[in-house]
C-alpha cells in the first residue's frame, strides 16, 4: 500500500470539484453539512413535529421529561449473557449492560454547553442548576426506562492489535431524538467501572475531562465534525494517577462528562467481531450503521459493504485534512479511537500547533512521534487499512479489489481536500498553476521560522495587501516572526500577484473570506492548562470564559484579547507536557 510521504502531505494536487475512484463518486464539497452522515432526518413522527416547535418556551422544563431510549440498540443485538461489572472477555455480542457507579460527592457543576443543552438536547438550561442534573449526569441516577450500555471494540493501539478493549470508563444512557428529528446518543465519560476495565479504575480526572469538554465544543464551532459536550461534573472523590507514568503517583479528583455523538461506533467495533470470527454479528453491524448512518446507501444495494467502505475513506480524508488546516493533533490515532461516522472521538493528550512543525507531537507518551500532526495522514491510512481487513469477511472478491483501488484513492482526497482548504486560508478563489506552491513554500518558511500556525494564517486575514506589501509588521508577531524568512519577499511577491489576479474580489472580501476559516483563537494547551489549575480548587471562570471565547473562535473578543489569547505563547507553556494519563 502507497504511504503519503510526509514531503507529499505538502506537495498538493490540483483538484477537480469531483473526482471518480472507480466509479464512486465522492463529494468533494468544503460545505461542512456536505460531509454529515447524519441528514437529518424528519421527524419519525407528526406529534414530535408538532409537540416541539422552536420556541425556548417549548424547552424541557424538568428532566422528568426528558425521555432517552435505549430501545433500538438492545433490539438490534445480542447483548452480553453476563450480568455485572466485572472485569471478563466479552464474546457474541455489541454491549454488555452495566450500571455506573456514581461519584462521590459533593458534586460540582463545573460547566455546560448551552448550545448542547438548549439545541440538541432540547432542555432548558435552568434544569442544568437542579440536583437532578448533578446526579444524572455524574451517572448517580437512571431516568425510568434507561438501560445503560456500555459497548465491546477492540483496536489496534500505536500499530499493534490490542485485542479487546471496550468502554473501559464510559457508559451508554441511550438515544435521544430531538425537535429536529435527530438522533444522539448520550454516554457518561469516567463513570465507573465496567467488564471492559481491564487494569482501569473506571474513572476520569478533572483536567483531562475539562480538556475533553473544551476540546470538543471548541472543535465543533471550528467546524470540524466532532463529538460534542452536554456538561462537566467534577466531585471530591479521589482518583490516583501517575501523570507522567515515572513513579509519582498523586490523589486527583474524579469528573464526568456527559458527551454526546451520533454514535460511538469506532473501526475498532468491526474489527473485533472480524478478529474472532463473528461475521454474522459483524454484517449485522454494519448493516445496523449503514441503516441508521449511512442514508445514501440503500439496505438492498448488493455493493452496499463496499460504498460504506469507500464512503468512510472519504470523510476520514476530509476530517484529517481539516484537523491539518486548524492544526489539530489528535495525540492517539488507534483504531478505536477513529470513528465509522468519521467525526472526532475520545480526546485525550490533543494538542493545536503552535511553532509550526510537522513533527509536532502533544502526546509525551508517544516516544517514536507515531502520531506526530504530519503522520496523521498516513496514520489514517493505516487504520483504514485495518478497517478493510474488518469488513473484508463481507465482501466478494471483486468487492475487496474494488475496496482496495477505493483505498489507493485516499491519498488523492486528502491532498485534494487539504489544498482547498489551504487555499482558503490563504483567501484563494479559482485555480492557479502555482496554487500548490505558494501553500508549500509558505508552511516550509512557517517551519524554518518556527511561525504560530494559528496566528500567522490569522495575521494574513486581518492585514490589508497594501500593510502587507509595505511589510508593516510591528505588533504583529507571528508575521514578524514569518518575515524573518530570508525568503519572505520572494512568496510575499508571489502571493500578493496572485491575489491581484483575482478579479471580483476586493481586499476587504478576502480579509473576511479568512477571517472566516482562520481561527483567533484555539485550545492552546496552556490555556486549557490554566483553566484546569483553576478548577482543580472549584474555580470555574476560566473554564467558562474558554468555553465562550472558543463558540466564537472566527471573532475578535474583548476578553480573549485582555486574557492574551492571541498573543504569543507565555514562557512556561513550552514546558508543558500532556501524557496519556487521564
Ligand atoms: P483511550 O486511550 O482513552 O482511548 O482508552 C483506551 C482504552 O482504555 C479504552 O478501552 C478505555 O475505555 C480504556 N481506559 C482508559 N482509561 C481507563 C480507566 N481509567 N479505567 C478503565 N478503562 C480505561
Ligand atoms: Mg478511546
Amino acid at each position: 500500500m502507497c504511504r503519503i510521504h510526509r514531503v507529499l502531505v505538502f506537495a498538493l494536487l490540483a483538484a477537480a470539484s469531483l473526482t471518480s475512484v472507480n466509479g464512486l463518486e465522492f463529494c468533494q464539497s468544503t460545505d461542512r453539512d456536505c460531509h454529515s452522515h447524519d441528514k437529518i432526518a424528519p421527524p419519525p413522527f407528526d406529534s414530535v413535529r408538532s409537540r416541539w416547535n422552536t420556541t425556548v418556551s417549548n424547552l424541557i422544563q424538568s428532566l422528568d421529561q426528558f425521555h432517552l431510549s435505549s430501545t433500538k440498540l438492545i433490539e438490534a443485538f445480542p447483548i452480553d449473557e453476563v450480568d455485572g461489572n466485572f472485569i471478563r472477555t466479552v464474546k457474541n455480542c455489541i454491549f454488555s449492560k452495566s450500571i455506573p457507579t456514581p461519584l462521590k460527592g459533593p458534586l460540582r457543576l463545573a460547566t455546560v454547553s448551552k448550545d448542547v443543552i438548549e439545541g440538541i438536547l432540547d432542555v432548558h438550561m435552568a434544569v442544568t442548576q437542579s440536583d437532578e442534573f448533578l446526579h444524572y449526569a455524574s451517572g448517580g441516577r437512571l431516568r425510568p426506562g434507561s438501560v445503560p450500555l456500555t459497548h465491546r471494540y477492540g483496536g489496534h493501539q500505536f500499530g499493534y492489535w490490542a485485542g479487546q478493549l471496550g468502554d473501559g470508563r464510559a457508559h451508554s444512557l441511550g438515544q435521544y431524538t430531538n425537535r429536529k428529528g435527530e438522533v444522539w446518543e448520550l454516554q457518561l465519560k469516567g463513570s465507573g467501572r465496567t467488564p471492559y476495565s481491564r487494569s482501569g479504575d473506571g474513572r476520569a480526572v478533572i483536567r483531562s475531562s475539562v480538556r475533553e469538554f473544551l476540546c470538543s465544543e471548541a472543535m465543533h464551532f471550528l467546524g470540524v465534525p466532532t463529538s460534542r459536550a452536554a456538561s462537566l461534573i467534577v466531585s471530591d472523590e479521589p482518583v490516583l494517577r501517575d501523570q507522567f507514568y515515572n513513579g509519582n503517583v498523586k490523589t486527583e479528583r474524579g469528573a464526568v462528562v456527559l458527551r454526546l455523538a451520533k454514535s460511538w461506533f469506532r473501526i475498532g467495533s468491526l474489527e473485533i467481531l472480524a478478529q474472532s470470527g463473528e461475521v454474522d454479528l459483524l454484517r449485522k453491524l454494519l448493516n445496523f450503521v449503514i441503516d441508521e448512518h449511512f442514508s445514501s446507501i440503500k439496505c438492498d444495494d448488493p455493493d452496499k459493504y463496499l460504498v460504506f467502505y469507500s464512503t468512510v475513506v472519504n470523510e476520514t480524508a476530509h476530517l484529517i485534512a481539516q484537523w491539518m488546516s486548524v492544526g489539530f493533533a489528535h495525540g492517539v490515532c488507534n483504531t478505536d479511537n477513529f470513528s465509522l461516522l468519521s467525526i472526532t472521538i475520545d480526546y485525550g493528550p490533543f494538542g493545536f500547533m503552535e511553532s509550526y512543525n510537522p513533527d509536532f507531537v502533544p502526546n509525551t507518551s508517544d516516544d517514536e512521534g507515531r502520531y506526530s500532526i504530519g503522520a496523521q495522514a498516513n496514520v489514517g491510512l493505516f487504520n483504514l487499512e485495518k478497517l478493510l481487513l474488518a469488513v473484508s469477511p463481507v465482501l466478494s472478491k471483486k468487492q475487496l479489489k474494488e475496496a482496495e483501488i477505493a483505498l489507493k484513492g485516499y491519498v488523492d482526497i486528502y491532498q485534494m481536500r487539504f489544498h482547498q482548504l489551504f487555499k482558503a486560508k490563504l483567501g484563494l478563489l479559482g485555480e492557479e498553476e502555482g496554487d500548490a506552491y505558494l501553500i508549500a513554500y509558505l508552511l516550509k518558511m512557517m517551519e524554518d521560522t518556527r511561525s504560530d500556525f494559528t496566528m500567522t494564517f490569522r495575521q494574513l486575514s486581518e492585514i490589508s495587501a497594501q500593510e502587507l506589501q509595505n511589510r508593516n509588521f510591528t505588533q504583529i508577531w507571528a508575521l514578524e516572526d514569518l518575515s524573518s524568512h530570508k525568503l519572505f519577499s520572494d512568496w510575499l511577491s508571489m502571493y500578493l500577484l496572485r491575489l491581484s489576479r483575482q478579479q471580483k474580489d476586493c481586499d476587504l472580501d478576502r480579509q473576511q473570506r479568512m477571517k472566516n476559516v482562520n481561527p483567533r483563537y484555539v485550545l492552546r494547551n496552556w490555556m486549557a492548562e490554566s483553566a484546569i489549575r483553576r478548577a482543580e480548587v472549584n474555580d470555574f471562570s476560566e473554564v467558562e470564559l474558554l468555553h465562550h471565547i472558543l463558540s466564537s473562535p472566527f471573532v475578535t473578543q474583548e476578553t480573549a484579547e485582555e486574557a492574551g489569547y492571541a498573543a504569543s505563547p507565555p514562557l512556561w507553556a513550552t514546558r508543558l507536557k500532556v501524557s496519556c494519563s487521564s
